[in-house]
């Protein structure tokens, strides 16, 4: 990358990312190029709109969660729209903000021996509020407009991720609470009744009820996408195949408790696995969808695991 005086090079190569690692990647090349100094972090919130912790891109584009404590301290030190400087008898810390609407999504920090130029300081912001946009664009290409749910199109890409490499990294493993990934699959028992009912406004709007039910019962770093229609994934970490079960459970008593609009009463049915590192996405979701089967061949309103349900099956073919 060539340095430029308006910066437009720069501008073009935020802009023209369309996966969100390389735009943190190319931001970080930007910067280094405009601050001719390796001694700079930046902290953004990834999770763009939500209350989440940021998370730590450092100078190799690696990724850090925070404890939301300790992020709370770093996005303090940034004024909205103000470049924040503090001397000590050392050095200098420029504290840049990332802007996002009125929202501060994150801080550059700049640590020099002498005071940055107002061109420079003015020039980082710029492009500080270039790359937010370009990850506003790409955070919301990936979500659906009915639920705010991720979408099915980023359901592969995430499940590979997690299978095939750095997903298998847990943000907050600790060396005695191994937690592995789950995927379940949840599905709207008897949709169609609502739909032939109430028609498909109220559907609309129980499929979105459900939806923020969902996003409600998981953590932050668990992933929950509109898989179809009235389906769901969901990809989440627990300790155990007991554990998962239990919170998919918890998930499908509230639903079943919930008193929803017009309709008042309505269930789901789940079914669920470990992923496995070997495993292909499609593979995955079969083994899902054959649990799931087996919740609403059985009753509905079931969670049923995919491990559970293999073993009673080399139960039966042993008998
Ligand atoms: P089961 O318990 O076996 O899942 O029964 P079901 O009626 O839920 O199953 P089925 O797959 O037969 O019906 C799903 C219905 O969901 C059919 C379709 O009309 C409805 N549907 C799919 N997408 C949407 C949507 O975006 N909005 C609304 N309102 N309805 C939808
Ligand atoms: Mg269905
Ligand atoms: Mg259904």
């Amino acid at each position: 990358m060539q340095a430029n005086s308006c910066g437009h090079e720069w501008v073009v190569e935020l802009t023209c990312q369309e996966d969100e690692s390389h735009l943190d990647s190319a931001l970080i090349g930007v910067l280094g190029d405009l601050l001719s100094v390796d001694n700079f972090a930046i902290y953004i919130n990834k999770h763009v709109t939500l209350q989440a912790p940021p998370i730590l891109i450092n100078t190799h584009s690696n990724l850090t969660y925070l404890e939301p404590s300790q992020a709370q301290l770093i996005l303090n030190k940034a004024t909205p729209s103000k470049t924040r400087v503090i001397h000590t008898t050392d050095d200098v810390t420029t504290y840049i903000p990332v802007n996002h609407s009125d929202t501060i999504l994150g801080v550059l920090i700049i640590k020099t021996k002498q005071l940055i130029t107002d061109r420079i300081s003015a020039l980082a912001m710029y492009i500080l509020n270039v790359y937010a946009n370009q990850l506003w664009i790409l955070h919301k290409s990936r979500l659906d407009p009915l639920t705010g749910l991720l979408n099915r199109q980023t359901f592969d890409k995430k499940v590979m991720e997690i299978v095939t490499g750095n997903g298998f990294l847990l943000p907050r493993e600790q060396a005695d609470t191994k937690r592995c990934w789950y995927l379940a699959i949840v599905d709207i028992d008897l949709f169609k009744n609502v739909n032939d009912t109430f028609g498909h406004v109220v559907g609309d709007g129980v499929i979105a009820q459900v939806a923020k039910l969902i996003k409600n019962n998981f953590r932050i770093e668990d992933y929950a996408f509109r898989y179809g229609g009235e389906e769901f994934a969901i990809v989440f970490q627990s300790q155990t195949n007991t554990d998962a079960f239990n919170a998919l459970t918890r998930l499908r008593q509230r639903v079943a408790s919930h008193d929803f609009e017009h309709i008042q009463q309505l269930t789901i049915s789940i079914g669920f696995l470990e992923l496995q590192s070997a495993d292909t996405v499609s593979s995955i979701v079969n083994q899902a969808d054959m649990a799931l089967y087996h919740s609403k061949k059985t009753g509905r309103n079931k969670v049923t695991s995919c491990h559970e349900l293999t073993l009673s099956k080399e139960v039966r073919i042993s008998q």
